[in-house]
């Protein structure tokens, strides 16, 4: 037991300082109370590690393209270091979300996906390629996660099946969203986004239909 020889109180474990006074503490300590957490401690490292690797490369960036006016071959007028940093806050935002707790996998890897497609347009559009974004890579992008949510809740085995197929149904009406804005010019990636997501709606009413209805009468109480 460690002693304090300004407060006379006797310490448990092993800490280096008087918790009352802060002064260093006499004697031998016991073993600690809480062990130190390595793991822990290298990621916060890690973490920080990249964070500044992120924040050199954004001023970096920032300073070529403004102080030094460098620019990208064909887009002279394009600010391309904003482009970088917008990508670059986005990113740790989700190395962030990462790390919140209380939030599913599937809503984590979904809204990753929703904002890494919103990101790619606002860079298409400034890099001039948005037709090709918006027709086709976005509708296959979407396809994609609605097809990953549907099997993951169709082989979940912990109680998350739920959490997939909302996160499946929120990918699903994007399709309908843009059918209601474009009205007939719907380009064909869409259409099969659409078609893709009706169709596993009706297998997710048909395979895992008592499930949901299981979960709304808990949800509502009806
Ligand atoms: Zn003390």
């Amino acid at each position: 037991m460690k002693k304090c020889p300004y407060c006379k109180v006797e310490v448990g474990g092993n800490p280096e300082k008087c918790p009352l006074c802060q002064s260093k503490l006499m004697g031998e300590g016991d073993r600690a109370y809480f062990p130190v957490q390595d793991t822990m401690k290298f990621r916060s490292f890690l973490y920080k590690l990249q964070l500044f690797i992120v924040w050199v490369v954004i001023i970096a960036c920032l300073g070529l393209d403004f102080l030094v006016h460098l620019r990208l071959p064909g887009l002279p007028e394009l600010h391309w270091s904003l482009l970088v940093a917008m990508w670059l806050v986005a990113f740790e935002f989700l190395i962030m979300r990462q790390f919140k707790p209380g939030m599913g996998s599937a809503r984590k890897v979904t809204m990753m996906v929703l904002i890494i497609l919103a990101m790619l347009s606002v860079t298409a559009y400034f890099l001039g390629f948005l037709q090709i974004t918006l027709d086709l890579i976005v509708p296959v992008v979407i396809t994609g996660a609605v097809i990953a949510n549907f099997v993951l809740a169709m082989v979940d085995k912990n109680g998350n099946a739920m959490a997939y197929l909302l996160s499946g149904l929120l990918c699903g009406v994007i399709p309908s969203i843009v059918l209601f804005i474009v009205k007939d010019r719907m380009p064909v990636a869409w259409m099969v986004c659409m078609i893709v997501s009706l169709v596993l709606f009706a297998g997710v009413i048909i395979f895992k239909g008592r499930l949901v209805a299981g979960e709304l009468q808990r949800r509502f109480n009806v």
